[in-house]
């Protein structure tokens, strides 16, 4: 728990360095020797001001708890997680708020393979049918991923779980509070994939 949280502790750090800690943390994770327990002593450890160095944005799928995955503890970094990582307002308003207030210099957009939110839209533009009530959010928003891949590709699902990353990565790239600090370096904006089977979370494009 010494030198890695010390330095995950670190304010103001490069958009590289927080990457290379969140990655760093999967290793650990894929290899069976995470160094991160979640009990009380790490809680309790942590209960001072907060200083996470960086934002995972995620889909609620239960297979892919982020904290678990990237062997992060208490503090270290802020999750936000929404069916498909589709974003609304409020998520880009908790982001706008660690990356403005926090000085968070790394937002990670992670999908996964086998997303039943994808799936789901692939299922309702097939069927052209749009789910009724909120649901239809997600759809709405998912929908321009798998109609750039085509209904006709045999790997549409796979493809299109890639894409949507891509898109979510590009929508907050620009977004009205983040475009500033991306374009001058101090913040990155990164998609990443996570496999369920092994535990790996690779880099959808080259940083
Ligand atoms: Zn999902």
């Amino acid at each position: 728990m010494g030198a890695a949280s010390e330095r995950e502790r670190q304010a103001g750090g490069t958009p590289r360095a927080a990457l290379a800690d969140l990655l760093a943390g999967n290793r650990r994770f894929v290899s069976g020797q995470p160094v991160h327990g979640h009990d009380v002593t790490a809680a309790a450890a942590a209960s001072g001001d907060q200083q996470p160095y960086a934002v995972v944005l995620g889909c609620i799928d239960s297979r892919v708890p982020l904290e678990a995955i990237f062997d992060q503890t208490f503090g270290a970094i802020c999750v936000i997680r929404t069916g498909g990582h589709v974003l609304d307002r409020a998520v880009c308003g908790s982001i706008e708020y660690v990356v403005g207030q926090l000085g968070v210099p790394l937002v990670m957009v992670l999908g996964h393979e086998r997303c039943g939110a994808v799936g789901a839209t692939v299922d309702a533009l097939r069927a052209g049918v749009r789910p009724g009530g909120s649901l239809a959010h997600l759809v709405d928003e998912i929908a321009p991923a798998v109609l750039a891949v085509g209904l006709t590709d045999p790997a549409v699902l796979a493809l299109a779980i890639r894409q949507h990353v891509r898109r979510t990565v590009d929508a907050l790239r620009v977004d009205d509070l983040l475009a500033g600090p991306v374009a001058a370096g101090r913040v990155a904006v990164v998609g990443g994939l996570y496999d369920l089977a092994t535990g790996e979370v690779a880099l959808i494009d080259p940083v």
